[in-house]
């Protein structure tokens, strides 16, 4: 049977990252944010790299409020009884054990949620729909996904004894998306869950026709209590130490109902191989520091770790990979002035690959965003394409067999290049401002 490397051609680059992805999703699995199986990712991720020839690889933990998945269940009870494929968001609270039953009020946007009188919802489960679609670069994600990161807060705070929403995603299947969402400022957090899209078109097929639409949730997820999560750190030292490092970095941390393959395996398989890459001809003059990050998942608890442990140290530049094992079609930067020829540089190599220079602004990203914030850091960005991304993104779906070895190896050759770039220059990367 042919493996994963060999149907990329068994590049030795593409490999390297494939084999990453593929021994943390097999011998690894789902790796929740401070449960035993990040610990048990913390523990593979260091024996990986030190293996690869990294150096100062080290684990570096932090305490994050801990929290599990228990039962799952979502059921149309009126007009006609229909089982909902439902999953809990993270950090939902809990139903009691025999769930909650209610007047099921459907929503077409978290904006007319918003709009919904104080104490409107009490006794009723609230339904909040949208209307994300798929794009190149993702940018339905931050929007829509404020159903999820906020939904739960609005309805508790109009009285609802649940929430359902549509998953934020963009596929048809009965997969639900899970995703995080806002611990309240006070009071208990409300039971919220996230139905499949097709559950989710029933729901609103139900709720146009002005009949009496009723449901039942049980979710029963439990707070853990103060538990570890943990960066792992890893270097290749560059010639002078003098340089500032580069920063690059992806997230262990998965979600626990898939694999975790494209949300972040991949991230981490491509800068990890990409960092080797950049050095395979000779030690570079700067040093590329790798940050394989905790907990990304539940709140970018990781990025900020690193950003209170790191504030104090030289950074030159900071990159980050958490958007799957697609190609990448544009660059974005944002550096300073003077340091623009530089940018320009990476750009016209990158045009040789097909990726182009945007205009945007970058993001960064959770893992990358605090300390670049804090130090007011120059950013790279390699945006993948999305288009496929968000069918699967946080669901059991998201597994081993979604990574494209011919995408993956664009995405290792394309990081390769900026980081030689990045890795060989030994004038000063200015802070962006
Ligand atoms: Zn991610």
């Amino acid at each position: 049977m042919a493996s994963p490397a060999c149907a990329a051609g068994g590049d030795a680059r593409s490999s390297d990252a494939l084999s990453i992805i593929t021994d943390l999703t097999t011998d690894v699995g789902q790796r929740l944010g401070g449960t035993e199986r990040e610990a048990a990712a913390r523990d593979w991720a260091v024996a990986r790299l030190k293996e690869l020839g990294f150096a100062n690889v080290r684990s570096e933990p932090f305490p994050i409020t801990g929290w599990v998945r228990g039962e799952e269940k979502a059921a149309i009870t009126a007009p006609v009884p229909q089982k909902l494929a439902v999953t809990a968001l993270g950090y939902s609270g809990a139903t009691p054990p025999q769930g909650v039953n209610g007047e099921l009020v459907y929503f077409p946007t978290l904006d007319a949620l918003k709009l919904a009188p104080d104490g409107s919802l009490r006794g009723k489960i609230a339904f909040v729909d949208h209307a994300m679609k798929a794009a190149q670069d993702g940018g339905g994600y931050g929007p829509f996904g404020e159903a999820r990161r906020q939904g739960p807060t609005i309805a508790a705070a109009k009285g609802a004894s649940a929430l359902l929403i549509r998953s934020i995603g963009t596929d048809h299947t009965r997969s639900p998306h899970t995703g995080v969402t806002r611990i309240p400022p006070q009071g208990e957090p409300l039971p919220s869950g996230a139905v499949s899209s097709p559950d989710a078109d029933l729901i609103a097929r139900l709720a146009a026709k002005d009949k009496p639409l009723t449901a039942s949730v049980t979710l029963t997820p439990r707070f853990t209590g103060q538990v570890m999560s943990g960066n792992v750190i890893a270097e290749l030292p560059g010639r002078d130490p003098k340089l500032a490092p580069i920063l690059v970095a992806c997230h262990l941390d998965s979600w626990d109902l898939g694999q975790g393959a494209i949300d972040d395996a991949s991230g981490c398989g491509i800068i990890t191989a990409a960092a080797l890459e950049a050095s395979k001809s000779g030690q570079l003059a700067r040093t590329i520091r790798v940050l394989w990050a905790g907990t990304e998942e539940m709140g970018g608890f990781g990025g900020q770790a690193y950003a209170k442990a790191h504030g104090a140290e030289p950074h030159a530049v900071v990159m980050e990979s958490d958007t799957g094992a697609d190609r990448v079609f544009r660059f974005l930067f944002r550096m300073a002035p003077q340091d623009k020829p530089l940018a320009e540089r990476i750009g016209a190599e990158l045009a040789k690959m097909g990726i182009y220079t945007g205009d945007g602004a970058p993001e960064g990203g959770e893992d990358v965003g605090y300390i670049a914030e804090k130090q007011k850091l120059a950013v790279i960005d390699l945006n993948q394409d999305m288009i496929r991304y968000f069918d699967w993104h946080h669901t059991p779906d998201d597994t081993l067999d979604k990574i494209d070895p011919a995408q993956l190896q664009q995405n290792v050759d394309a990081w390769a290049a900026v980081l030689k770039i990045l890795g060989s220059y030994t004038g000063t990367i200015n802070p962006a401002g």
